[in-house]
């Protein structure tokens, strides 16, 4: 599914849709993101999520023919976890106007509640019942609906989100997915280095903990992405969080297992020109530095509730800022 056009060109990914992002962001932004030619787009394994995604793609497909892959990301822990709604319908007085049911954007609540596979989290309808019927809840996706939610939704790629510490947990995730027999064209490890005061790790005890993952996943025969995430949930802006992914990329990218290297978790603008232009990556990953620069815009579009794509001129703009975003990239 990666298709790398030129020799030189590296492959590009936008990561969007984490937890609670607003769903009408996520179909803008993967429709302006598609449009622009990144080569994948990584979005939360939850189905409302990836609905909203997929609706971005086509319309970006059908009318600029690119075709980014899917990947979604999965833990073998429990960071990645989600906020969803929930009320008991028989609580619901009969002549409530039903105000929870008008404010949801992904039509999730009907007269027997709300069906959590729509449900993102977003809490509209929590602030929207007369009555304070409805609370949120965390959910965590268990490995025991990761094979059903693979199959629902038939990524293209995953990625598994690990801790140096956590070899047990990824040797069961990689069991459920080889079990639901899904096909997938990549798979990507994403490993960061806790930084904390208490338990600081280094860059050698991530080396050895990736190869611990590599000797687990190479009988798969699955090409295999290594992502290394400098700032693992940074927010990716300022530059010293870009100094920081390519000082880890310098540091071990040499000594990674077989497969490709991805950079992440700091990447931003600045990441390319850090970067030793005889010494780079074969991808790059971009979260918040590529949702903010859209964020104007697509707050545009929203508050007139409409999508972005609704307005061709303000769309153009927005993907001309995506294509400067991306072309070091695509034209190194
Ligand atoms: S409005 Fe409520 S039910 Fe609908 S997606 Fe948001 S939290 Fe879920
Ligand atoms: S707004 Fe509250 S009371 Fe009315 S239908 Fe929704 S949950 Fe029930």
């Amino acid at each position: 599914m990666i298709k790398i056009k030129n020799k030189k060109d590296k492959w590009t990914k936008l990561i969007c849709g984490a937890s609670n992002e607003d769903i009408l962001s996520i179909e803008d932004l993967c429709a302006i993101y598609t449009a622009a030619g990144v080569d994948y787009i990584d979005v939360a394994a939850e189905e409302s999520i990836v609905l909203a995604a997929k609706k971005g793609i086509k319309w970006a497909k059908e009318t600029f023919k690119n075709s980014p892959g899917l990947m979604i990301s999965i833990s073998d822990g429990n960071d990645i976890h989600f906020r969803k709604a929930k009320f008991d319908p028989l609580r619901c007085p009969p002549y409530c106007q039903r105000p929870c049911e008008k404010v949801c954007p992904t039509f999730a609540i009907d007269n027997s509640g709300i069906e959590k596979s729509k449900c993102y989290g977003c809490g509209r309808c929590i602030n929207s019942c007369p009555l304070n019927l409805i609370s949120e809840y965390e959910y965590n996706l268990s490995k025991d609906d990761l094979a059903l939610t693979l199959q629902k939704i038939k990524p293209n790629a995953v990625e598994i989100h690990t801790e140096i510490n956590r070899l047990h947990s990824f040797t069961k995730v990689v069991d459920v997915l080889q079990s639901s027999k899904t096909k997938l064209d990549k798979i990507s490890i994403s490993c960061g280095l806790n930084q904390s005061v208490n338990n600081s790790q280094e860059p050698e005890d991530l080396l050895e903990a990736l190869w611990e993952r590599y000797d687990i996943l190479k009988d798969l025969n699955i090409p295999l992405i290594w992502q290394l995430d400098g700032r693992p949930m940074s927010g990716d802006l300022s530059p010293s969080t870009s100094k920081d992914t390519v000082r880890l990329f310098e540091r071990i990218g040499s000594e990674l297992p077989p497969g490709l290297i991805q950079l992440a978790g700091g990447t931003n603008e600045k990441t390319h020109e850090f970067l030793k232009s005889n010494n780079l990556p074969d991808g790059i990953a971009f979260g918040s530095a590529a949702r903010k620069i859209m964020q104007p815009l697509i707050e545009f579009a929203h508050t007139n509730n409409k999508k972005l794509y609704q307005y061709p001129e303000r769309m153009a703009l927005a993907i001309k800022k995506a294509q400067t975003f991306l072309k070091p990239w695509k034209s190194s």
